[in-house]
């Protein structure tokens, strides 16, 4: 499923029983073209995960079936699951880093990164 659908899925599923009426899925999503809503909205008909009715020419509310609430919430599951795992690689990467390596400044006892040309603390330049 794309991030359209997504979020059109998304929006049906938090208006829950009252369904998702076309001004609803437009101020959920803001700069979308009613083209493109459309087609999102068919597309999740067609697999079964809403069900439309269609109000007007153009009008239409959507309502999440089960298989679409399902949906959400295997989807959720796993852009959690993705989001955790980020967030486990961004820890691991963390701490492969080499920790900085640091040396005492020579006038004031600073401790002073190697990469530093000049102390943070008291100014005195090193010598590379
Ligand atoms: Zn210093």
């Amino acid at each position: 499923m794309d991030d359209f659908q997504w979020q059109v899925l998304n929006t049906a599923a938090k208006r829950g029983y009252y369904g998702a009426s076309r001004e609803d899925l437009f101020s959920d999503m803001r700069g979308v073209r009613y083209k493109q809503l459309e087609e999102a909205v068919k597309a999740l008909e067609q697999d079964g995960c809403v069900e439309v009715e269609w109000t007007g020419p153009n009008k239409f509310v959507v309502n999440i079936t089960e298989k679409g609430t399902e949906m959400v919430k295997s989807e959720y599951k796993e852009r959690l699951a993705e989001y955790e795992k980020r967030i486990e690689e961004q820890k691991a990467a963390a701490t492969d880093k080499e920790p900085e390596a640091l040396f005492q400044c020579g006038n004031c006892n600073a401790l002073v990164s190697q990469d530093s040309k000049e102390c943070p603390e008291c100014g005195a330049k090193f010598e590379g």
